[in-house]
């Protein structure tokens, strides 16, 4: 495993599962900031959009003056959005009834809540190719949100039942299922060790 106690992650912390996230980073030897105002993106060298509601967090991220700053941050820096963050990430919501404005980072159509309501939500392991190694993850689906159309730059590094549901394209990244409810940490070594090689080539 790599030294990450050089490096700082963000979390979004508006609203939503921002704890989790950061307890897995302190796991792993990074640093951990809670973002909620626009300067503290300087000082981070990625960022984690994590689960939660997305209606109420695009509220809250025009409330705190946050979008333009994300969108600039995620066109240069690494920038991973689970589930609710997915959402927020991608560039079309289908059926998007709650009038949600995604940040249009990540060239993916989803529709919201596309493996069922919370009744429906379901843990399985889940193959993936992390860097060209193959792992199996221990991925939560909770409402989570199912990718209708990817664009010919994203590659997808997990599916499930056909669809993908870990995909990347630049430095941007989106699971629409949770991996930092349990200690499987997999996932988040990898955005790890994506955010050193952006910062090494930066
Ligand atoms: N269904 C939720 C939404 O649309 C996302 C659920 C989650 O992040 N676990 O915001």
């Amino acid at each position: 495993m790599s030294d990450y106690s050089n490096v700082t992650v963000g979390i979004l912390a508006l609203q939503g599962d921002f704890e989790r996230h950061a307890h897995q980073l302190e796991i792993l030897g990074a640093k951990v900031v809670e973002v909620r105002v626009a300067e503290q993106l300087e000082t981070i060298d990625g960022l984690i959009i994590p689960g939660g509601e997305s209606t109420t967090m695009d509220i809250l991220i025009d409330r705190f003056r946050l979008r333009t700053p994300l969108q600039t941050f995620g066109n240069t820096k690494p920038l991973w959005g689970t589930c609710a963050g997915m959402i927020l990430l991608a560039k079309k919501i289908e059926d998007n009834q709650a009038g949600i404005t995604p940040l249009g980072l990540l060239d993916i159509d989803v529709v919201r809540n596309g493996y069922g309501r919370q009744v429906h939500s379901f843990e399985t392991p889940l193959p993936a190719k992390l860097g060209g190694t193959d792992v199996t993850l221990n991925a939560t689906f909770i409402r989570a949100p199912r990718i209708t159309r990817v664009g010919k730059n994203v590659k997808s590094l997990a599916y499930y039942e056909d669809s993908p549901v870990l995909v990347t394209e630049r430095t941007i990244m989106a699971s629409s299922f949770h991996t930092e409810l349990d200690d499987d940490t997999t996932l988040m070594a990898y955005f790890l060790d994506k955010t050193l090689a952006a910062r090494a080539q930066s």
